[in-house]
This record gives C-alpha cells, structure tokens and sequence, in this order.
C-alpha cells in the first residue's frame, strides 16, 4: 500500500523564519487548523441543541488556545485544582466547567464547588466525602460509569475498562443517583471514558448506546431527570501516515441514530449530548520544532536533536509514533518532500536510554542544523512535560491565521526550575 504523506502545517520558508524569531525547541500551534476542526465537530452534532465540547485542559492547559476553543462555545474539563484555576482566570465558570477527577482532594473539590462546576463523581464514596469537604451537592450532578469486562466493538477488544480505575459498578451508579437525588440534585449526567485513541467512526456511537440505554433505566428506577450524556473523550488522530482520520461528521450521525433509536423512543428527547474530547480538538494541530546538534555513529546511528521527552514524553512512555519531517535549514534545500535514504534513531539529551522520539525511523540525510518536525504534539505534548536532568521545559508559539506568530509561553529559565528552593545561585 502506497504511504499517505503527512505534511506539516508550515513550509520550511514559514519555520527558517519562525526558527530565527524563537530559538528551538518550541512547540508550534496552527490557529487555522484549530478553528476548522472546531467547527467541525459543532457542526457534526448541530443536531443536538445542548451540544457542548468541554475541552479536556489536561491535554494542553495553554489559555491561548482555550481561549480560542472557547469561542466555539467550548467548556473546560478541568480535573486539578490548578485547572480549576486556568478556567477561572479565562473567565470560564459554573456550567461551562465539567469536573471530572478521580481521588480527588479535598480542596479541589472546594474549589470546584466555588465555581459552581459540574462535578462529575468518579466513586460513589466521593459523595459523602464531597459534602463533607466542599458543602452540599450541587444541583447538577454527573456520575462516571465503568463496566467491568473488556469493551469490544465489531474489529476487536478496544480496551479494558475492568483493568480500570476510573468510574462505578452499574450497582453503584444506581445507589449513587438515588443518593444524590435525596440529596438535592436535580439535574443528571451519566458519563464513561471507554478506549483511548480510537480509530474508525464506531467508538462515540457504542458508547452512546450503552450510555444512552443506562440512562432511560437510571431515569425510571431512580426517578431523576437526566439532562445530559457525556461522551468524554478518546475520539483519536492519525498518528502514523498509513492512518485514516476519523470523520467526526460519520461519528456525530452515529451518536444521532442511537440517540434517536434509544433515548427518543423512550420520550427523552432533550438530553443533551456533551463531550470532553482533548486530542481531537488539538493534537495534530501542534507540532514539536527542533533542530539536529549532534550526529552520532555507533553500533546505530543516533541523530541528536535539541528537545528531549521533557518537551514530548509520548514515545519515551508509550512507545507511542509521532511522525517526523527533516525540514532542512537557512540558506540550504527544502527537504520534506525529500525521500528517505537513511535509518536513525532521533534521540535527545536525557541519561535515560529511553529518550528517543524514533527508533530505526527512515529520514532524508540529515545535517547539523537542520530543522525537523515532530507531528502531532498538540495534545499530551508541552502538558505531560517534566524536568527530569534539570531539563527546561519549551516555549509555545502560535501561528496566526494571518501567518503571524506569537509566543504564547516562554521557555523555562533556570529560575522557574529553582523557584521552589530557597537557594542563591
Ligand atoms: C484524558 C481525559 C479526556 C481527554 O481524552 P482525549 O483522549 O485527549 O480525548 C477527557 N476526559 C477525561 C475524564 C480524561 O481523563
């Protein structure tokens, strides 16, 4: 089969340019490319008037870029105390934040109360514990579901939600949804988080079912309204070349014809379809730019870059695929359309053998100074980030519509890595 190319959403002219203003590393974001998905996914499930994306901030907490989400009507699902807090200063409160922790402290769940939140219970033990620490339970509630078992779909096991931490017994989330409505709550969500980057446009439309079928019996044994269904996230992206992207067009229909064989036979046509999507709304939109220092021949041949698993941690914990692109550098060729003629492994500088962004990947002929693309760096890129080796951390720069940039983060300096010791460097 004939590899799909995968481009970089910059030409090598655009990024020498970018490159002289922000030295490397830097995680690069496309503006363009954000709001078009944006609008694809309010335009897949425009079907459903209470349709709301509440942007996972785990996945990239930048506020320029939520900003930019929530002008799409975007929320925030937040899952820290400190994501609380990005929510806030953007000015984003009550409703528009789905809080959806797992052993969560006490002051998260304070904070959360505070901004009226939806608080989204991962365990039926969270109640009592959330009443103690935060006050009464708010009027809109939401409970997570796990399964058990394993979460098959017609090609195969998708995941395995009995492995999983996450979430509540079926007999749980019935005790839970009586508990809460004797509490006081009004209005009810239900929400599960099966499989993690899916592929294919069957995922959201499964789920939906068995949430959707949950929800009408949840509604009658318990005598609650259920006011929203929440997808979550794990609607996945083409990491690899040979990849298919999902149609969140399809996925939306998918999610359409289940609710209307479900939930509107059962007369509870005005539940609203809610989702908490990180990946898709940002991952192949951001891109890891680094440049070659360093060539190395042993027993393999290592190309040594300027970003290490600090700024990108997905292969080095995953062994997760991230594509790359030899862009070439000033005053030399254009070489992303060059074919491979060489094997490396793209390494950075961490004393951890695992630091290596590809291993036996084929690339053009790299030269010192050449600058490459790391794709799909968006989501679970900069925000899984740490500072192993006293490593700093990367700038974050965003490009304009109109082909402008901005540094929407600055790079760590020394001082941010020594800001919490009392020290005189
Ligand atoms: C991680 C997470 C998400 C986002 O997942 P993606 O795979 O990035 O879409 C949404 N909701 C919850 C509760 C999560 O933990």
């Amino acid at each position: 089969m004939e590899h799909a190319a995968k481009h970089p959403f910059v030409s090598k002219e655009q990024l020498v340019a970018i490159a002289e203003r922000y030295p490397t590393p830097f995680h690069l974001y496309d503006e363009a490319g954000i709001r078009a998905n944006a609008e694809a996914v309010l335009d897949a499930f425009s079907w459903n008037p209470g349709f709301r994306e509440y942007f996972a901030v785990k996945a990239n907490p930048n506020p320029a870029l939520i900003k930019i989400l929530a002008e799409y009507g975007c929320g925030c699902d937040c899952s820290s105390y400190t994501e609380l807090l990005i929510a806030r200063a953007l000015g984003i409160t009550g409703e528009k934040i789905m809080f959806s922790s797992n052993d969560t402290p006490a002051e998260d769940f304070a904070l959360a109360r505070e901004l009226g939140a939806i608080v989204n219970f991962d365990d039926i033990s969270h109640i009592p514990f959330f009443e103690e620490v935060a006050g009464p339970v708010p009027a809109t509630v939401s409970c997570r579901f796990n399964p058990g078992g394993l979460f098959r779909l017609a090609n195969g096991i998708m995941d395995n939600p009995g492995d999983s931490k996450y979430g509540m017994t079926e007999e749980q989330l019935f005790e839970a949804y009586r508990m809460l409505r004797d509490r006081g709550a009004k209005e009810f969500g239900l929400h599960a988080f099966l499989a993690s980057n899916t592929h294919g446009n069957d995922y959201y439309p499964a789920l939906a079912r068995i949430l959707f079928e949950l929800a009408v019996r949840l509604s009658r044994e318990c005598g609650v309204h259920v006011g929203f269904v929440n997808l979550s996230g794990g609607v996945g992206i083409p990491y690899r070349p040979d990849e298919e992207p999902c149609d969140i067009r399809a996925i939306g229909e998918g999610v359409r014809r289940a609710y209307e064989e479900v939930l509107v036979l059962a007369g509870m046509g005005d539940v609203a379809i809610f989702c908490e999507m990180g990946r898709f709304m940002l991952g192949p939109y951001g891109c890891l730019v680094t440049r070659a220092i360093h060539e190395k021949r042993i027993y393999k041949d290592y190309l040594g870059v300027d970003a290490s698993a600090v700024d990108l941690i997905r292969p080095a914990m995953y062994g997760a695929y991230h594509h790359i692109t030899v862009m070439g550098q000033a005053g030399g060729p254009d070489k992303s359309a060059w074919a491979a003629t060489r094997t490396y492994d793209v390494t950075g500088c961490l004393c951890e053998n695992n630091d290596k962004f590809a291993i036996d990947r084929e690339l053009p002929e790299v030269e010192r100074g050449d600058l490459l693309v790391i794709h799909d760096t968006g989501a679970h890129g900069y925000s899984m980030g740490y500072n192993y080796n006293g490593r700093l951390r990367s700038a974050e720069v965003l490009l304009r519509e109109d082909g402008s940039t901005e540094l929407i983060r600055r790079a760590e300096k020394p001082s941010d890595y020594f800001a919490t010791l009392d020290l005189q460097i």
